[in-house]
């Protein structure tokens, strides 16, 4: 059973990342996430350890994100409800990869407002669409810790090695071109939808991700 905590802190820190895929929010999420002492939430990487581990959740999910489908909602809503109740949360925490559709954003606007909660803060990286095939194409994963480089802009210090852990680096198969233009067509259907989502809430902030991380990250702070 995992620890449930009905009491929360108010000044906790509530963070969902938007942006489409490659926009830089898993870096910018780890970036937050240390600068708040609060835990960064990725589904992806949820998913990809699950995957790792052969778990059932793992092989339902694979099917779909190696087609750059989203996982259906059912299993994507409650793994993250489960995650954000964990003891590590009580402080806040930042999204990355949740919502991706309007009904998980409602489900998760539901799950916090019966506790007098909501999402403090949601930051959307602009980048457009010719940008992210670059970004998509060099980046380079390690499926041990979540690190995630660049081959141009974040290079790691030994080729295709991970600074953090030693493991080796993947190009992650959903990161191949063709697959890249389904995950955006994905993007542009069902995920940019929360901006407008958020924005109505008073809680959206856009920033320009074309810039380069240390830039984009100063915007962020500049915002929180
Ligand atoms: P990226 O960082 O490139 O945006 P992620 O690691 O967040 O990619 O997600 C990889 C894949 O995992 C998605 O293409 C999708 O198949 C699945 N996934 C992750 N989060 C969600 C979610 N909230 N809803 C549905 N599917 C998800
Ligand atoms: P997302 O989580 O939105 O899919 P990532 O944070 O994984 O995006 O970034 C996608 C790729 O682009 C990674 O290889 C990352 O190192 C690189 N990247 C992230 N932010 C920038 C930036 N501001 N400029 C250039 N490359 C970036
Ligand atoms: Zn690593």
């Amino acid at each position: 059973m995992r620890d449930r905590l009905p009491i929360r802190r108010e000044d906790a820190m509530k963070i969902v990342m938007l942006g489409a895929p490659g926009a830089g929010k898993g870096t910018q999420a780890k970036r937050i996430a240390e600068a708040c002492g609060i835990p960064h939430i990725s589904t992806g990487d949820i998913f990809r350890s699950n995957i790792k581990a052969g778990t059932e959740l793992g092989q339902q999910a694979k099917a779909f994100m190696d087609q750059g489908a989203l996982v259906p909602d059912e299993i994507t809503v409650g793994m993250l409800m489960d995650r954000i109740h964990e003891a590590d949360c009580k402080d806040g925490y930042v999204l990355d990869g949740f919502p991706r559709t309007i009904p998980q954003a409602e489900s998760l606007t539901e799950a916090l407002s019966r506790t007098g909660e909501a999402i403090d803060a949601a930051i959307d990286i602009e980048v457009p669409d010719e940008d992210i095939v670059l970004r998509m194409g060099g980046r380079r994963a390690c499926l041990h810790c979540g690190a995630t480089y660049h081959t141009c802009f974040h290079p790691p210090r030994l080729e295709n090695i991970c600074d953090h852990c030693g493991h080796e680096l993947v190009l992650r198969d959903d990161d191949k071109p063709e697959t890249v233009k389904t995950r955006l067509e994905v993007y542009h259907a069902h995920t940019y939808p929360l901006i407008a989502y958020y924005r109505a809430a008073g809680v959206l902030h856009e920033v320009d991700g074309t810039k380069n991380m240390d830039q984009v990250f100063a915007e962020i702070r500049e915002i929180l």
